[in-house]
């Protein structure tokens, strides 16, 4: 495994983590009740995924 050389600066160590910041999770609104949710992921509010209701609550 390589080894570096030479210790970089306080500065160089910060700058290059500058865009290492943590991200929102990107939220959609959902097509059925317009509730903000995950992407790719059935609506937690209303249990809809494209179109049609994938939750079945009433099923003993
Ligand atoms: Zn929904």
């Amino acid at each position: 495994m390589a080894v570096p050389r030479n210790r970089h600066s306080n500065a160089r160590k910060n700058s290059k983590r500058a865009h290492d910041a943590k991200q929102p999770k990107a939220t959609v609104l959902c097509t059925n009740c317009k509730a903000h949710k995950l992407p790719h992921r059935a609506c937690m509010s209303c249990g809809f995924y494209n179109g049609r209701s994938v939750i079945h609550e009433d099923i003993e």
